[in-house]
This record gives C-alpha cells, sequence and structure tokens, in this order.
C-alpha cells in the first residue's frame, strides 16, 4: 500500500458553501512520533494498520503529509460557553481531513486536534498537549467499551514540539474519528447572523448525514428536533448511569449527532454526591453531575432557536413546534435514567415506588460517601437469602447501617421477582461496569507518558476496554485513589 492510497475520503462537509468552512491544511509538526494507533478502530475502517505504523502513516497522522483525497478545511461554529454567545468560535487547532466510510457503511469524520492554527485560532497556539489528547483518548475508548455513544480516537501522535500551558508541555495530535462534527454551536453561527438559507443548508446536510428518516415526514425540521431532543436525553442519561460528568457543557461541544464529543476537564466520579465538579474553570458547579440534564434542555433550547425560521409553515406555528418538541426532552431523559436505575438494582419491570427506591439509595450513597461504580458493582452480588453476601457493598458506607435499611426494601422488592437469582445477578453485572477510567488513573498514566512511558496508559486502556469483565487480575484498578493520589481539579 502506498501513502497515497490509504484512504478513500470523500468530503460532503468541504462541498458546503464556502463560509461554512476554511480551507486550510494542518501545519506540519517538527518530528512526527506515532504514539498508539487504534489498531481495532483502523480495522473497522479497512484501514492498513501496518502502513499507518510507517514513517509515511505517522506522518499523515500528524498531518505533515496530505493523504489522497483529504479536502482539509476548518469548520465554523459559534456556541455558548458558560451560558455566554461567542458568535465566531470555530476550529481553532483542528483539521477535518474527509470523511471515511467503515465496514457497516457508516459515515466517519477524521479529523487531526492539534493541526496547527486556523483562521478561527483566536489567541490560540492552535496545538494540544500530551496529557489532555492523552486523557480524550482513553476517554473515548472507555466510553464506547461502555456503549455510551461517542468519537473516538484512530491514533495519538507525539510532535516533538513544546507546548506552553501551565507548563512547558509535550504537544501530541489526536486524530479523532467521529458520526459528525456539526455541533448546537454550527447553528448558531449561521442563525445569529440571521442567515436562514445557511441554517436551512446544514439542516439538511445533517438530516441526510444522520436522521434520514426525517426527510420522509411532513415537517422534516420539526422531526430533526424531536430526534436530537431524544439522542441528547439519551446520552445525558447514559451519562448520569455511569456517573460521568463532562465537565464543558457548552453549545459548540454538544454534538448534533449525539455523540459524547470534546473530552476536557471531565472526569468519572469516585465517591458519589450530585454536586461533584472536576473541571478546573467551573467555577460555579454549572456543569456538576447533577446538573446536566438541566443543561442538556437549555442547550437544545438554544438549538430549538436556531431552527425558529424553518419551523413555521402554513400549518404550524414555529414555536409550538419547537415547544412541543423541547417538552419530549423529560420524558425521554427520565424514561432512559430511571429505565437504567431500575435495571442497575435488578429489577425487570416497573412497579410504583421503584423510582423512589433507587433515589433512596442513592441519597444514602450520597450521604455516606460510597464510591459510585463499586457500590453497583458490589451490589450485584448480593443474595436475597444470605444477609452475609452484603459485606463488600455495606462496607463501602461510612455508616453500613444506612446501606442495612435500604436493602431491606430492595430484598421486599426482589423478593416479588420470580427470576433466578444468577439470572438477576449476571444482568446486573451486564449494567454496572467494574471498571472506568477513574481520574487518578488517567493521571498516572499521563504522568508517565509525559516521562516518555506508555505501558500506564496500556495497561489502563486494557482494563476499561472491558469494563464489565471481572478481570480479577486487575483489581487494584477498582480502587478508588488514596488520599496522595486523589486528582481534585481537572485541566483542559
Ligand atoms: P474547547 O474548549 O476545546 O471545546 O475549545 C473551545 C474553542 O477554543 C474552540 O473554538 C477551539 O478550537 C478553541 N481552542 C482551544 N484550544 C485552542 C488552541 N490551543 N489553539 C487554538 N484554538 C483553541
Ligand atoms: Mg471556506
Ligand atoms: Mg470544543
Amino acid at each position: 500500500t502506498t501513502a497515497t492510497s490509504l484512504f478513500a475520503f470523500d468530503n460532503s462537509y468541504a462541498r458546503l458553501p464556502e463560509h461554512f468552512h476554511a480551507r486550510i491544511p494542518p501545519t506540519p509538526v517538527a518530528e512526527p512520533e506515532l504514539l498508539r494507533l487504534n489498531r481495532p478502530l483502523a480495522e473497522q475502517f479497512g484501514l492498513d494498520a501496518d502502513a499507518l505504523s510507517t514513517p509515511t502513516g505517522a506522518a499523515i497522522l500528524a498531518g505533515n503529509l496530505i493523504p489522497k483525497g483529504a479536502d482539509p478545511i476548518a469548520m465554523a461554529y459559534a456556541g455558548h460557553q458558560y451560558a455566554q454567545f461567542v458568535p465566531s468560535l470555530g476550529d481553532g487547532r483542528a483539521i477535518l481531513l474527509g470523511e471515511l466510510i467503515d465496514r457497516d457503511g457508516r459515515r466517519r469524520d477524521l479529523q487531526l486536534k492539534g493541526a496547527g492554527r486556523t483562521p478561527f485560532s483566536r489567541m490560540g497556539d492552535g496545538r494540544a498537549a500530551l496529557g489532555p489528547v492523552l486523557r480524550e483518548y482513553l476517554l473515548g475508548e472507555a466510553m464506547a467499551a461502555l456503549g455510551i455513544p461517542t468519537t473516538r480516537a484512530l491514533a495519538m501522535v507525539a510532535t516533538g514540539e513544546e507546548v506552553y500551558r501551565e507548563r512547558i508541555e509535550r504537544g501530541a495530535v489526536l486524530v479523532r474519528v467521529a458520526a459528525g462534527h456539526v455541533r448546537v454551536g454550527t447553528f448558531e453561527y449561521f442563525a445569529r447572523r440571521g442567515n436562514t438559507e445557511a441554517v436551512k443548508t446544514l439542516a439538511d446536510y445533517v438530516i441526510a448525514r444522520h436522521y434520514p428518516d426525517c426527510a420522509e415526514t411532513g415537517q422534516p425540521y420539526r422531526a430533526l428536533l424531536e430526534q436530537v431532543v431524544e439522542r441528547q436525553a439519551e446520552l445525558i442519561a447514559q451519562w448520569m448511569l455511569v456517573g460521568f460528568i463532562h465537565g464543558v457543557m457548552n453549545t459548540d461541544n454538544v454534538a448534533i449527532s449525539g455523540e459524547t464529543i470534546d473530552y476536557g476537564p471531565c472526569a468519572f466520579m469516585d465517591a458519589f454526591h450530585p454536586k461533584t465538579v472536576y473541571s478546573s474553570i467551573d467555577r460555579f458547579g454549572r456543569y456538576a453531575w447533577d446538573q446536566q440534564p438541566r443543561i442538556g434542555y437549555w442547550n437544545l433550547t438554544q438549538f430549538a432557536n436556531c431552527l425558529l425560521p424553518l419551523l413555521s409553515d402554513g400549518e404550524h406555528d414555529a414555536k409550538q413546534s419547537a415547544r412541543a418538541a423541547l417538552d419530549t426532552y423529560g420524558k425521554a431523559f427520565e424514561s432512559r435514567y430511571y429505565g437504567g436505575l431500575r435495571s442497575k438494582i435488578g429489577l425487570l419491570d416497573e412497579r410504583a415506588g421503584d423510582d423512589d427506591l433507587a433515589l433512596d439509595l442513592l441519597g444514602r450513597m450520597a450521604a455516606q460517601q460510597a464510591d459510585f461504580t463499586n457500590t453497583f458493582r458490589a451490589l450485584c452480588e448480593v443474595v436475597v437469602d444470605d444477609p452475609a453476601t452484603d459485606a463488600p457493598v455495606r462496607a463501602l458506607f461510612d455508616d453500613p447501617a444506612a446501606f442495612d435499611q435500604w436493602a431491606a426494601q430492595w430484598r421486599e422488592r426482589l423478593a416479588t421477582q420470580t427470576q433466578p437469582e444468577h439470572a438477576r445477578q449476571a444482568a446486573m453485572r451486564a449494567m454496572n461496569p467494574a471498571y472506568i477510567p477513574r481520574n487518578h488513573r488517567v493521571q498516572q498514566a499521563i504522568d508517565a507518558a509525559d516521562e516518555g512511558d506508555l505501558a500506564p496508559l496500556d495497561r489502563l486502556l486494557e482494563v476499561v476496554s472491558r469494563p464489565f469483565a471481572e478481570q480479577l487480575e486487575r483489581i487494584e484498578y477498582r480502587q478508588p485513589p488514596r488520599s496522595d493520589e486523589v486528582v481534585e481539579l481537572t485541566f483542559c
């Protein structure tokens, strides 16, 4: 295989009108070094992983060599950052090389993040530091293994250059694969300029690419809004159920495709508390764990506002259509969230009082500083008729009696189910991961990588790629941080 035939690109976004993007190639880096290639993901695209691992492959993945068929662009977008509207953000350090079709016929963007300055860079250097690149690589893989929609990394390349952040860091490029990079902020970019024509072009684009069913309906833009609402509701419910905190739910970080995107100062919680925040820049807790559902709705409201000019026709009032679509959010979220909580505690169907039972557990976990992941996982091992099996889970509560009180009610409820015990336990183990990328482990992997040691990254990747498997030989990865390992804040 030669470098020029490695990829079979299409460039549908680059074919959109000129003001949708800036046509600009990646800026070459000093010394590309392929740090990691995601071979299973390469395989899914039918890419030649061995060819990508050569110096030529690394040069392409670093942006030093533009593969044949690529039409590199930086996408234009705006966004609400911490509720403040910023009319022009855009890809300040990311270059979209083009789109690939995977083995299942799905179109995916291939983007280089950290690929140099663009017309949207403002004061930024266009580069990325190794730490955040590694975090995004790792968290994307963990999220995918948990079955949660997400962008993923195809590769991570060191640039051989220094980047200046809080301190001097190693530079890196993340090669990102996404269902699409159109964001709520992309719509806002055109809507705020009063360019209804462009909003329509963009809406038609995302319908054709992500929501083709909408085109068959009498009101395609309302159907689009409804589907985006539903996917966001589901996505955020899924985050909540694994204790994930995105950290920067600005509208420029909300993908229309419904994937988790832009892993910055994000984290999975250790001890459960609904107000948990990790982001060093989220001073007021706007994006705390328990705020995410509300913020999701706020972000979708911004999206709905963009679509208003497309929603009115002879028969329908635009604002009414928008409101009706937005009104489906609460139900979609609650059904996915409470359905998930019920499954996490082993309930097969929905009965009166179930949601309160689940919320009661969360309340006790928060009061008792119980570890989110470990509590639900240890709950899988409880046998209804054998109180001795409670020992591991009750030990996670500061005051184990708080668990015992809850467990008594839970046992009563479980007794109403006829399913064999082992089947319930197996179902619970498939819902409650044993392994998440704990923040201190991610930090250890970053610290080691800064020193040139990728072994901790590899071990962690392996563990979080099979989150539901017991992996008893890796049980130390289930431990919350020791007091000297705690990472209070995460930086992007
Ligand atoms: P983010 O916080 O990564 O979602 O980025 C918000 C905006 O800042 C986007 O427009 C990015 O492209 C831009 N940005 C972030 N970091 C840099 C950088 N180092 N150089 C240029 N633009 C950046
Ligand atoms: Mg252009
Ligand atoms: Mg972003």
